[in-house]
């Protein structure tokens, strides 16, 4: 409704609107069904771009990213973190006619000091030829034995939470009621948060350090690994449990 609103507050000067795919910079926040194509109907209503943000999505969520999963398909993509397989690299593409204004084939002008480095390059490309269904299916698995490890800890200590999650992206929030925005998001006790992740990180285990942030998973979490998260957990979610608002 707002983004309506705004369209017809502002007839003709919008060019586009740009959105998380799925949004993880609050915490994970999956779009609602048909959210998405909402936007980018209004959008296609208003002559405007409908842009996806995959920076976190993109290879990560599927190997089409969140595009991948919710089938939506934008004017224009952005691309980052993942795509560069550790190295610095970052990627737009999307609707061939758009894509012609660029140079040299149209008149918009786009470079940088990174652009198309070589070695970020190859790195990334290396790394998504790796990434078959079988890295994804461990990727997801792990991503959902973390949650139930995690969910479990914290149901054992009586600690209110939520689970969401945007495929392998998730995060906890600290509040028994769904989160579907920002306002939301912010309703949670975030001081569990705090001594949940230090008691976390005093154990070897290094969790973004905001409840605001998805927990990303990777090839790398294996069982060593989610044992040692596993035997972190029940310190963690005592010290929650026990947490004040300061
Ligand atoms: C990290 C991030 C960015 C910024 O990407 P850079 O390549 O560092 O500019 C943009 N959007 C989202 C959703 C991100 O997570």
């Amino acid at each position: 409704d707002a983004v309506r609103a705004a369209f017809q507050a502002h007839p003709g000067e919008i060019a586009c609107v740009i959105t998380e795919a799925s949004p993880g910079n609050m915490g994970v926040v999956p779009p609602l069904p048909g959210f998405n194509q909402g936007l980018k109907d209004a959008c296609a209503e208003n002559g405007a771009l409908y842009i996806s943000d995959e920076v976190m999505t993109g290879f990560r969520t599927s190997r089409a990213g969140w595009f991948g999963v919710d089938g939506v398909v934008p004017d224009l993509l952005t691309f980052g973190k993942v795509m560069g397989g550790g190295f610095p690299a970052a990627a737009f593409g999307g609707r061939a006619d758009v894509m012609a204004h660029l140079a040299p084939a149209g008149p918009v002008y786009q470079a940088g000091t990174l652009s198309g480095n070589p070695v970020a390059t190859a790195a990334g490309l290396a790394q998504l030829r790796l990434l078959d269904d079988a890295a994804y299916a461990k990727v997801d698995a792990a991503s959902q034995q973390i949650q139930a490890m995690v969910s479990e800890a914290l149901t054992k200590e009586g600690v209110a939470h939520t689970l969401q999650n945007a495929s392998n992206m998730f995060s906890v929030f600290f509040t028994d009621r769904p989160v579907r925005n920002y306002e939301d998001a912010k309703g949670q006790e975030s001081f569990r948060f705090t001594a949940f992740f230090h008691a976390m990180l005093a154990n070897g285990v290094y969790l973004p350090p905001s409840s605001f942030e998805s927990w990303f998973v990777s090839t790398a979490h294996d069982e060593r690994a989610l044992q040692k998260i596993a035997d972190a957990l029940p310190a963690a979610a005592r010290a929650a449990a026990e947490a004040t608002e300061r």
